[in-house]
């Protein structure tokens, strides 16, 4: 990950690559592009775009993306597209089936369950079609 401080922080580790921060920006100011068959994600924020709207970090889950105490930035047109956070997200595998998929952090897990143990995490670090088959197992068999 590129380390320019800009309007906003972005956390890789607690991104759940869920696009929400680039649907609800105004500006287009966040680029999210998925690599080569779910191996990674590109994430991009053009803070020269960035009119700090606050909706990215309103609306992300996790707390990912965050606004920072860098304000009025005013950019000379040569800095315009190297004014950038950039960053490759991979996916993980899950432990059960190898299949790719993006790991839950632990803000998540904190907003859905009042209480966290190592059952809840453990079904968290598969893939949602593994965690639906064991948790329909524990229910049903
Ligand atoms: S603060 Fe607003 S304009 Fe800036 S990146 Fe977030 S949503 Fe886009
Ligand atoms: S920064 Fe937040 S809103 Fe944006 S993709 Fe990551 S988790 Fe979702």
């Amino acid at each position: 990950m590129n380390a320019y401080k800009g309007k906003l922080s972005y956390d890789p580790t607690q991104c759940i690559v869920c696009q929400t921060c680039a649907f609800v920006c105004p500006a287009g100011a966040i680029n999210i592009t998925c690599k080569a068959l779910k191996q990674s994600y590109d994430f991009i924020i053009w803070h020269n775009s960035c009119t700090l709207c606050g909706n990215c970090t309103y609306f992300c889950p996790t707390g990912a993306i965050a606004l920072s105490d860098v304000r009025a930035e005013a950019l000379p047109q040569s800095q315009k597209y190297t004014a950038i956070t950039s960053s490759t997200l991979t996916f993980d595998r899950c432990p059960k089936c190898a299949e790719p998929m993006i790991k839950t952090p632990e803000a998540l897990l904190n907003k859905g369950f009042s209480r966290l143990d190592d059952s809840v995490v453990a079904l968290f670090s598969l893939c949602p079609k593994c965690r639906r088959e064991s948790t329909f197992t524990k229910r049903v068999l």
